[in-house]
């Protein structure tokens, strides 16, 4: 019997925290400090120990935090940044809005992070930084990066939206939290990510005292003194409600996050097992790559479709995606074009095929479902439903 699978449902881990957040809430509506304040510097302290920096601020979004640590470098006007095409929209258009110019790099077919060979490429003597993303969950290639930067005298601005624990293996053989290994990292709590809020959130990470304080003046308006600007920031701040949802939840996060491992472990069985009845499947559906020792936490479980029968991989895709609407189980598409083929980025002048991997990963890319609260006899349901549909 299949069973309906919806993509994503977050009352699920919320319902056992619900009644601690209203009350919690209610405190914050009696203590009148609604800005700030001191639940958001709890989330600060808490965020910085867990990822293993000096300092972490809090901000209104993730776009946000991207927005901030690259005026907080001062990147401007003429200078070139580095960043995949394969990733959110947010990740280029901090740039872009500072009036400097997204250089989108290709991804590895196998991880989908960003290319380090492409990244080195590209690299100019405008190039003021670089801002890897760890897609989905999983760190890139922060060694190789590393030396790209080291070599080039680059600034690298760690993208850790979808990927708030997760680690990579660096050069000494240990595991590093992402977000502790560029000059600066850049969260999100917004609802679908692996710590999500109430609304919208995000934070910014570093071990750079000097920065730390740039930061927290440019989420300010540059003001200090009160009404003394020191330089043209913003408001970015976080609010208390959000503060408080965040804090409540922050020690659930590595059980989650288990959860979500064991998920796409019991996605790995399961296909398998497809696999082996129908051997043709596995030539046509590309599983995510396994974790090494870097720590995944699987914001998302994406495969890739392969053109089968002389149909092209888009068709297949969007045919898989219908077939399996159509059996009321869930899935996304993130991403179904690359940045570089974004309207909006036409003016940069790059043809589709320029890069060949975002190319065809986003044509061929399909998210399942994976959150905390899924059900085995649902994920029974969502690889049913692929191999009948390759069947
Ligand atoms: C979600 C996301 C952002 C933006 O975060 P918001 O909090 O939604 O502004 C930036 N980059 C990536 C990779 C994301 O997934």
């Amino acid at each position: 019997m299949s069973v309906s699978v919806p993509f994503l449902d977050l009352s699920r881990h919320v319902a056992p925290l619900k009644h601690g957040i209203k009350e919690g809430l209610s405190a914050v509506v009696d203590s009148g400090a609604f800005v700030l304040g001191p639940e958001v510097g709890r989330l600060e302290k808490t965020l910085a120990e867990y990822c293993g920096t000096k300092f972490a601020l809090a901000c209104a979004s993730g776009s946000e935090a991207l927005l901030m640590a690259l005026m907080a470098l001062d990147i401007k006007a003429g200078d070139e940044v580095i960043v995949p095409s394969f990733t959110f929209f947010a990740t280029a258009s901090a740039v872009a809005r500072l009036g400097a110019t997204p250089v989108f790099a290709d991804i590895c077919p196998d991880t989908l992070n960003i290319d380090p060979e492409d990244v080195a490429k590209k690299v100019t003597s405008r190039t003021r930084a670089m801002i890897p993303v760890h897609l989905f969950g999983r760190a890139a290639d922060m060694i190789r990066l590393q030396e790209i930067a080291e070599e080039h005298g680059i600034v690298i601005v760690e993208d850790v939206a979808q990927a708030i624990g997760a680690e990579a293996v660096m050069k000494d053989g240990q595991n590093r939290r992402v977000g502790a290994i560029g000059t600066i990292g850049c969260f999100s709590f917004y609802p679908t990510k692996n710590l999500g809020t109430m609304g919208d959130g995000g934070a910014l990470t570093t071990d750079d005292e000097v920065l730390a304080h740039r930061l927290s003046l440019i989420r300010g308006h540059g003001m200090e003194p009160r009404y003394y600007h020191k330089l043209i920031g913003i408001n970015g701040r976080l609010d208390a409600f959000q503060g408080l949802v965040l804090n409540q939840k922050f020690p659930f996060l590595d059980m989650w996050t288990e959860e979500r491992q064991k998920i796409a472990e019991q996605y790995m069985m399961l296909f398998e097992s497809a696999f082996e009845k129908n051997p043709e499947m596995r030539e046509v559906v590309q599983l995510p790559l396994r974790a090494g020792n870097d720590r995944m936490v699987w914001n998302q479980f994406s495969i890739c479709v392969k053109e089968a029968e002389g149909k092209e991989e888009k068709k297949v895709r969007d045919e898989l995606k219908s077939f399996l609407g159509a059996k009321k189980i869930g899935t996304e598409i993130y991403y179904p074009l690359g940045l570089h083929e974004q309207e909006c980025f036409q003016y940069l002048n790059y043809a589709p095929i320029d890069l060949p991997v975002t190319y065809h990963v986003s044509r061929s890319i399909l998210a399942l479902p994976i959150f905390p609260g899924l059900t085995c006899e649902e994920q029974e349901s969502v690889v049913e439903g692929i191999a009948e549909f390759f069947g």
